[in-house]
């Protein structure tokens, strides 16, 4: 079964069209990157996708699940670790996982946390206040808040933003062994982590999916080497003088 299976999304601002009649395929268990400049419409897709926003029209199904009309099912099976790292600063670390797993309306709360504790390393620093920690943990902690309900489709958004090399790389790490249950959608900036970690990826230019494919086929496409130059032969940029 496939965990994505958008039709003909389109969504409108006025008179930008962010999001342009939209087809998009991602099958259960992988690791998709959606890729774009800045403005070229991964954030809307994402709202649209886990029924944030209405498409203007157009249908995706998520595990066979319309964003349409099956909303709160739809809404059980995602879940999204956003942008800016969203921890209570005061709460340890086994706190704020343990207060999520309460929201979502789990009985096993403190197992919950424990597991989600060892799943993403995150043992060592369970006691300390999420305020301390560092920016690589604090990411981590706040994919781990993400995974506490076990979606079966997690969206990232720009997870390793401002990392330092040694932070992302060990994200990496983490977040290619959540897939197989959980499929991943991932939006970054970042070429190199979609090349490391992507099964598929899909480019975005002005709200349209100008490409999708691995990153070999993309790599053929353009007879580039790096996914980075593959991008930018996609986008239309210019060359570095
Ligand atoms: P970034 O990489 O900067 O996060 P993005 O690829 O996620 O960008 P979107 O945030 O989806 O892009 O924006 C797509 C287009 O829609 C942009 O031109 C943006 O200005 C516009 N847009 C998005 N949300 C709104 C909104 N609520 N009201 C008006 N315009 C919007």
């Amino acid at each position: 079964m496939n965990a994505v299976e958008a039709k003909g999304l389109h969504k409108t601002f006025g008179s930008i069209v962010a999001v342009d009649d939209l087809d998009l395929t991602v099958p259960e268990g992988s690791l998709f990157s959606l890729l774009g400049v800045n403005g070229a419409g991964k954030t809307t897709t994402i709202r649209m996708l886990t029924c944030l926003t209405k498409p203007d029209c157009g249908d995706a199904l998520i595990f066979g699940h319309s964003i349409l009309t099956e909303a709160s099912q739809v809404q059980a099976l995602v879940n999204t670790s956003p942008q800016e790292t969203a921890v209570a600063p005061y709460l340890t670390v086994r706190e704020n996982l343990e207060l999520i797993a309460g929201v979502y309306g789990s009985h096993t709360v403190r197992a919950d946390a424990e597991e989600m504790l060892r799943r993403m390393e995150l043992e060592n620093v369970a006691e300390q206040r999420a305020k301390t920690l560092s920016g690589g943990w604090q990411r981590r902690l706040s994919i781990a808040m993400a995974m506490v309900s076990h979606p079966k489709l997690l969206f990232l958004d720009e997870p390793t933003l401002g990392l330092d090399v040694f932070a992302r790389r060990d994200l990496w790490r983490l977040i290619a062994s959540l897939k197989g249950d959980t499929t991943v959608l991932l939006t970054t900036h970042y070429l190199e982590e979609a090349e490391a970690l992507s099964d598929c990826v899909g480019v975005l230019k002005d709200g349209r999916l100008i490409a999708c494919g691995t990153v070999d086929a993309l790599l053929a496409q353009t007879n580039t080497q790096h996914l980075e130059d593959a991008f930018i032969s996609l986008c239309g940029g210019g060359v570095l003088q």
